[in-house]
């Protein structure tokens, strides 16, 4: 039997987009070829390239919107200078509500100003801020829609005047949301889409080529979305291994379809982490996280090396939480089935029993 997978990325995937995936490196196709020593270039694999790309817009709800779908490298972490490099002239600003937003928020200072509208790292980001007012005379206003290490998930979004960016890298293709609303989306692909390698950046592009510096063809969206994604050689496998899970997503019902089994997921451990008395939850109740799921013992010292030792008997992986929360996270996300978080919560149980 495989281990319950709960780590926050890489993490699991979907078991027969794996077996498709190791099919394809030894024998692409029927080409007699592995997908990873064929050209980019090839009809083969631009087949792969246009279906990934018109995927992830379809689950968005974003075709035919003015947006494009770009497979870049580099990481989340890139987006966050390539963002205030192709967007931020003299102004942006910022929801600071963790670790990843105040990185993106460093490299943006590099470029311009930047405005922290709010931050919760008063409470050490257990909450997502909320009544904050944005200033009007910005060029865009970032924010991260799921803290992955600190377990908050942002609700709602901020109406805003100017173009909204946000790093949806551990809770995209989770739920349903007005996309639309959105001027760029960008996630690193290993959490609900693929492999690392590939970070998904969907753009709009009217509001693109408003900057006045000149940009590195590397890092100008422009230049990527012209060549769809095909300026330099793409990330080959990465790409085709996210190809197959949005498809697998597809297959199953959609971003729809997965919110309900999602949120079913989460309410049954957060369930269990309000029930049970030898635990306690992480983040704010209004504000948690369907994908993280962050848990500390009451009693660390007497219930560590029993939950421990319990949870891997179960073949529990990866529950170990964040070196900045400390205790647990159980990282739900998509390709995780509900058996696991049942899995866990017997884990728990059994502890309750055993004290
Ligand atoms: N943003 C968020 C919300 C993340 O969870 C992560 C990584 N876990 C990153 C950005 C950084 O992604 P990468 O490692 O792909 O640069």
């Amino acid at each position: 039997m495989k281990k319950h997978n709960f780590s926050a990325g890489p993490c699991i995937l979907p078991q027969e987009v794996l077996k498709k995936a190791s099919e394809a490196v030894i024998n692409f196709n029927g080409l007699d070829l592995s997908l990873i020593e064929i050209s980019h270039r090839s009809k083969d694999f631009i087949a792969v390239m246009d279906k990934a790309q018109e995927l992830a817009l379809e689950h968005l709800g974003l075709q035919n919107k003015g947006f494009k779908a770009l497979f870049l490298q580099g990481g989340a972490s890139s987006q966050f200078l390539n963002v205030a490099y192709n967007l931020l002239n003299k102004k942006a600003a910022y929801l600071n509500t963790g670790t990843w937003s105040s990185k993106a928020i460093k490299e943006a200072k590099l470029f311009g100003e930047v405005v922290e509208v709010a931050s919760s790292k008063d409470a050490n980001f257990n909450y997502i801020p909320k009544g904050y007012s944005i200033p009007s005379d910005i060029d865009y206003f970032h924010c991260t829609s799921n803290n992955t290490i600190f377990g908050t998930q942002l609700k709602e979004f901020p109406e805003v005047s100017a173009p909204l960016v946000c790093d949806m890298s551990s809770d995209i293709f989770s739920r349903v949301l007005d996309f639309s609303k959105f001027d760029i989306i960008y996630a690193g692909a290993q959490k609900n889409m693929g492999p690392a390698g590939t970070t998904l950046v969907v753009v709009k592009e009217a509001i693109l080529g408003k900057i006045e510096r000149a940009i590195p063809s590397m890092l100008d969206y422009r230049v990527h979305a012209e060549k769809d994604s095909m300026f330099n050689t793409p990330p080959v496998f990465a790409v085709y291994v996210s190809m197959l899970t949005l498809q697998w997503l597809k297959d199953l019902g959609g971003v729809s379809e997965i919110e309900k089994r999602n949120n079913a997921k989460a309410a049954l451990i957060y369930n269990e982490i309000d029930r049970n008395p030898l635990f306690k939850g992480f983040a704010a109740k209004e504000d948690r996280s369907t994908m993280n799921a962050t848990f500390n013992l009451v009693d660390e010292e007497a219930h560590k090396a029993t939950f421990d030792a319990l949870a891997k008997e179960a073949g529990l992986s990866g529950i170990n939480g964040h070196r900045s929360v400390g205790g647990y996270r159980a990282s739900m996300y998509n390709a995780l089935p509900i058996e696991s978080v049942q899995a866990l919560v017997d884990v728990m149980q059994a502890l309750e029993k055993q004290a």
